[in-house]
């Protein structure tokens, strides 16, 4: 028992570990974007009159988000 609640510690632990390529990205929190962007305050996401949320590239790539036009 003792040994299967370490290796769980161990496995979360992991999953939260950053890494170097997880860097965090912004999309505009319309339910439908299809672009992420690098910079919170590109002209693009202002525009955005749903809130921004903030998101891990990696999260970003999952959807099949590409990279905003402006910042391409
Ligand atoms: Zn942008």
């Amino acid at each position: 028992m003792k040994q299967l609640l370490f290796t769980t510690a161990l496995l979360v632990l992991t999953s939260f570990a950053p890494t170097s390529e997880d860097t965090n990205v912004y999309i505009c929190d319309n339910g439908k974007t299809e672009v992420y962007h690098l910079d919170k305050n590109c002209s693009a996401l202002r525009k955005c009159t749903h809130g921004v949320k903030p998101l891990k590239l990696s999260e970003a790539k999952a959807k099949k988000l590409r990279l905003c036009g402006l910042e391409d």
